[in-house]
């Protein structure tokens, strides 16, 4: 039984050449900084993409070699999306809310050879600069304005290889991108992605029971370019053939709620805050915006509260909730429910809908305790432990990590109980991160900057419950004896190293920190004696 099927690698520049071949109309709709809608269509994407493989292989990108982006969700980021894996070279979307010190650094560790850049955010590079050596860095130049020195022109730089491009022959576990990841501490870890873990993992959250993702829909992805690749919504979109949205720099909700009535937007995908932002628009000035009646949204990377899933419903927009992680693809779980929980009361349907979901096909998940593997009873909770084609084995770089078992499963960080169903509801955090709009704060960086001033003697950073952005940061302080600080000090000696937005919002004075025997923060006593904190 030797002879079965051929074994085709499932290749990403694949996804453009069909889409070129049976959907090159599929309208392609990129909102310009200036707020103007550019319209182009998947037939022009495989082309330019296709030119950009070119230029980049002319300009000497070896296979394997990474080249970075700068850009917020539009057309040009796409073509990178396509263009630079069809080279054999491998995307590295950069975070640009990053503090300059970890973009520096995640540059750097990724060796990143070129950049592309767009115009609106070459101040971001310009921060960069000092830091970062890119042999070449390309500006998607919409002005016309002159470039600084040392950069080039995107457009020419296209338009250079006169479109020769010889493909080059690519492997399916070839590595096609790569994105970082907070770590509990320490400097950012890069997660890489390869041709076929991202096919994969786009066929599957296509399918029916997932996001549904077909060429009849118009999909807008939200969630930014550079946040694991926009939950891969850019590969399955090409994929299925279908009509892209791309919002640009204004995430204002009013802005998006224009764009996505105005180009009759049919699925979405963000973090919880912006869909909050959004619903609030919405119900603050009904009947303002005639969105599709067909519209469906995705909502994770924080927990999807069960009132906006009902909100939402009120007005028509019907709500999917997922799990993933950067490791993850990012999509693991989505909580689409089986049919015959129709015929549940409501309320347990949404107590349903607002876990994190079930596995998509083929990945495998496990809850685990100090007993072993917890029973699916929707009770016994324990950390997340996941496996599949599209979970990341190691981190680039990194040899040995605690974060794999023995046998070669991803310990999430997440804690969860696993209910009769299969559906997971995530319950806690063992990771010391505070996520805020759906971005990363390390408590532990906090705490250890903190205590590197000479008034601390010692700090714990804690995640308080937020009404707008889920989870913002409180610092508890204990000074050292004598010694005076307040608030502002501590803002501006944090903001040194850290971005703004990750700076606590609180800083709380107290005598002492609880501990446990050994020494260690009690972090979960902080935690509940601030659950209740009042954000000014
Ligand atoms: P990231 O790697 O930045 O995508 O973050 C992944 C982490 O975000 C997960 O391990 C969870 O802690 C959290 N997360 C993602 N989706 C959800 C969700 N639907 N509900 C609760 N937490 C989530």
């Amino acid at each position: 039984m030797k002879s079965t099927m051929m074994t085709s690698p499932l290749l990403v520049p694949d996804m453009t050449e069909r889409a070129a071949r049976l959907f090159s109309t599929a309208e392609v709709v990129s909102v310009q900084p200036d707020g103007t809608r550019d319209r182009s269509n998947l037939g022009d994407l495989h082309r330019r993409s296709r030119q950009l493989a070119g230029a980049l292989q002319a300009a000497g990108l070896v296979e394997g070699e990474r080249v970075a982006t700068l850009m917020w969700n539009e057309r040009e980021h796409l073509e990178a999306y396509f263009g630079i894996p069809a080279a054999g070279g491998v995307l590295h979307a950069l975070n640009m809310r990053l503090h300059t010190q970890d973009l520096s650094h995640v540059v750097a560790h990724a060796e990143d050879r070129f950049l592309i850049v767009e115009d609106v955010l070459l101040p971001i590079y310009e921060q960069l600069r000092p830091f970062v050596q890119f042999e070449r860095i390309f500006v998607v130049n919409r002005t016309g304005e002159k470039l600084p020195e040392g950069t080039e022109c995107y457009e020419l730089f296209l338009a250079g290889a006169g479109g020769r491009f010889t493909p080059p022959v690519l492997d399916e576990n070839d590595p096609a991108a790569i994105c970082y990841t907070s770590g509990t501490t320490g400097k950012p870890k890069g997660v890489v992605y390869s041709h076929r873990s991202i096919c994969l993992h786009a066929l599957c959250l296509s399918l029916p029971d997932q996001l549904s993702i077909s060429r009849s829909e118009t999909v807008c992805p939200i969630s930014s370019m550079f946040h694991v690749n926009a939950w891969g919504l850019p590969f399955a979109a090409t994929m299925a053939g279908s009509r892209i949205v791309l919002p640009g720099r204004n995430l204002q909700p009013e802005a998006l709620l224009d764009l996505m009535a105005a180009e009759q937007v049919t699925f979405s995908a963000a973090v919880p805050t912006v869909w909050m932002a959004i619903l609030n628009a919405l119900e603050s000035t009904p009947g303002r915006w005639k969105l599709s009646p067909k519209l469906r949204i995705a909502m994770g990377g924080a927990a999807a509260a069960e009132s906006l899933l009902r909100r939402f419903d009120k007005l028509g927009v019907h709500v999917i909730h997922a799990w993933g992680m950067t490791e993850t693809g990012p999509l693991a779980t989505a909580a689409t429910l089986k049919p015959e929980m129709d015929a549940w009361p409501e309320d347990d349907r949404y107590a349903q809908r607002s876990r994190q979901g079930m596995a998509l096909p083929f990945i495998d998940l496990r809850a685990v305790n100090d007993e072993g593997e917890c029973p699916w009873d929707g009770a016994t909770t324990g950390e997340l432990e996941i496996r599949g084609p599209w979970v990341a084995a190691g981190y680039h770089g990194i040899e040995q990590s605690a974060q794999w078992t023995a046998d070669g499963w991803l310990r999430t960080g997440d804690v969860v109980s696993i209910d009769p169903e299969g559906y997971i509801r995530i319950t806690d955090r063992l990771k010391d991160l505070i996520k805020s709009g759906g971005e990363w704060i390390s408590s532990v960086d906090l705490e250890n900057t903190l205590i590197g001033h000479p008034a601390i003697r010692e700090a714990a950073v804690i995640a308080v419950p937020h009404p707008k952005w889920q989870e913002r940061p409180l610092a508890v302080i204990v000074l050292r004896e004598g010694a005076t600080v307040d608030a502002e000090e501590l803002r501006a000696f944090l903001q040194q190293s850290f971005a703004r937005w990750q700076v606590p919002d609180a800083f709380v004075f107290a005598d002492e920190l609880p501990h446990t025997s050994t020494g260690k923060l009690l972090k979960t006593k902080l935690r509940n004696d601030f659950c209740g904190w009042q954000w000014e």
